[in-house]
């Protein structure tokens, strides 16, 4: 859909300085605040419009239609889409294969100048942006301003780094040659995203694929549609040329067409571990005329753990698992779904665990509570299934039930359990929502061990004032993403390159200097002076 509000942007853009991180919105300014408010007021007019798949530039529409609703009033629509099958699987790699032709060549800095507009274009408007997450996955404001600063870091970033990437060559100049190791693109890329960071990962897998010079077929989330059409305008406007990165929303079946086209040449994948490993074993499966081993970048879940030392900042502490454990409802890859904590000091932090929890607020996040809804019907069932298996594993200290509300959005109260064994099915399966549950290690040692002990390997914490556990814990917990002394989400680009180990996926990094390496192939020419 074209929109009335864009607005006229000059290419070309270079980057303005190092990278720096975008700075977070303050909404305890009036101004700020003033402004969301009036976002979410002006997003909300727009609310329930159609729009169109978009294949090579071309807007199309097919009979099938994906709505997206607001988890906080699930009778708001706010988007209605195109529902693509595997026969679009086709038409969407030929527009794209057409575009790579040229797209592969088309100067460096061209390709970062797209990028670098649509940063720009996204920082311009970006409470309009925080109110599309506010009303699409029940984002609060500050989890939406995450989710969107973290958008123009993914995009600033990878320009930057697509040049640096270009200047990379070989280590040696062998004596009598010139030698160069060019990287160059891989062709075309199926890009599949999760509803959780809509924005950003959306963003961010597609923008590492195009500034490489790949192009791409993007497949959003059923549940969050409408902020993938919505970048794709930002796309175009920052000048985006047709095929580039074809839209095309749609389920499994389109998405398994994708995977399965013999063309694919890479799948960047963010989801579950079961989605992933299942696209893990359907890009391995040579397709007639298929001529390449199909490349997967695949990010998957977490079960991810903070430990408390026996020695720490208590209030520390608490205020870090609290904030990982329900910050955006626990819907996030890198959520603390377990305090592991040391027996010492067990008892009085459930009590202040308790506590906090009951300051919490839940409802609207289009009015900023602390925590909004859970992401659609099947989520909130999933989460009271598992609700009820932790009343059999563990003590219910806090939650535990729906909160009701006139509009039947899916609110749960944050929820934790203690007294949790290690190896309890609350222990090592990711919920994917408010529950926490608290596992007693007897010392630090076996607190590590504890950690260790599931499938996943994403993202950790600890807390300790003891530098001897630091330094152990650097060593042995076996996680992508440790953090010492503070919580276990909020990975910021540049700083905390993120992905896991073990079923937690392919720990591509995102966010790091190796990450363009993923959409690239490095050639090497060496040429004999004469
Ligand atoms: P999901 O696996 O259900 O869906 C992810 C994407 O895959 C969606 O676009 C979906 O439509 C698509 N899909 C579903 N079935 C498919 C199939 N058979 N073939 C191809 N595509 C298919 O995950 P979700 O519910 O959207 O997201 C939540 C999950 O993502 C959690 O497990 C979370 O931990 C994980 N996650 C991981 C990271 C990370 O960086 N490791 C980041 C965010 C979320």
């Amino acid at each position: 859909m074209a929109t009335a509000e864009i607005s006229t942007v000059i290419l070309p853009r270079s980057p303005q300085g190092e990278f720096r991180n975008e700075p977070f919105i303050d909404f305890s300014k009036h101004d700020n605040a003033h402004a969301m408010k009036e976002a979410l007021e002006r997003v909300g007019d727009l609310l329930g419009h159609e729009y169109e798949m978009v294949i090579g530039g071309e807007r199309l529409r097919t009979a099938d239609k994906i709505e997206s609703h607001n988890p906080a009033r699930p009778t708001q629509v706010i988007g209605i889409h195109q529902k693509a099958g595997a026969e679009h699987a086709e038409q969407a790699m030929q527009a794209a294969l057409k575009a790579f032709a040229t797209w592969k060549y088309v100067p460096l800095e061209e390709r970062v100048s797209l990028l670098l507009n649509a940063a720009h274009i996204i920082r311009e408007r970006k409470f309009e942006f925080c109110a599309w997450l506010t009303y699409e996955v029940g984002k609060n404001w500050a989890e939406a301003d995450a989710d969107v600063a973290e958008t123009i870091d993914f995009l600033e970033f990878y320009a930057r780094e697509a040049l640096r990437l270009s200047k990379v060559t070989t280590p040696i100049q062998y004596p009598g040659e010139r030698n160069e190791l060019l990287h160059i693109p891989l062709g075309v890329g199926a890009v599949i995203p999760p509803w959780n960071f809509p924005f950003a990962i959306m963003a961010g897998m597609t923008a590492a694929a195009i500034v490489t010079g790949n192009t791409v077929i993007l497949k959003p989330s059923t549940d969050a549609p409408t902020i993938a059409a919505r970048f794709l305008d930002v796309l175009e406007e920052a000048g985006l040329p047709p095929g580039v990165v074809n839209l095309c929303q749609g389920g499994p079946a389109f998405g398994q067409a994708i995977v399965e086209h013999p063309k694919t040449r890479f799948i960047s994948f963010t989801g579950s571990k079961k989605v992933g490993l299942e696209i893990h074993e359907r890009a391995a499966k040579n397709q007639p005329g298929q001529i390449w081993i199909k490349r997967t970048i695949l990010e998957m879940g977490g079960k991810d753990s903070i430990i408390v030392s026996a020695d720490t900042e208590l209030d520390e502490a608490v205020s870090g698992v609290i904030a990982a454990a329900f910050g955006f409802s626990g819907q996030k890859c890198s959520a603390c779904s377990r305090a592991i904590v040391e027996e010492p000091l067990y008892d009085v932090f459930i009590d202040r665990i308790r506590e906090r929890v009951a300051q919490l607020t839940v409802g609207d996040p289009a009015k900023n509570p602390n925590m909004g809804p859970v992401v659609n019907a099947a989520a909130l069932q999933k989460i009271q299934g598992y609700i009820e298996i932790g009343k059999k594993e563990g003590r219910l200290i806090a939650g535990g039930n729906i909160v009701e509300t006139p509009e039947k959005g899916y609110f749960l109260e944050p929820t934790v359990f203690a007294d949790v064994a290690p190896d309890a099915r609350i222990s090592q399966e990711e919920i994917f929502g408010p529950v926490l549950a608290i596992i007693k290690a007897k010392d630090y040692d076996d607190a590590l061990d504890i950690a260790n002990n599931t499938e996943y390997g994403l993202t950790g914490a600890v807390y300790t004032n003891d530098p001897e556990k630091l330094n152990h814990a650097r060593r042995a917990y076996h996680v992508g993403n440790l953090y010492f002394n503070r919580k276990c989400t909020g990975a910021m680009v540049g700083a905390h390159p993120f992905g896991g180990f073990n079923m937690s996926g392919t720990d591509s990094k995102a966010g790091g200097p190796e990450y363009l390496y993923l959409f690239t192939q490095a050639k090497s020419v060496a040429e004999k002076l004469r």
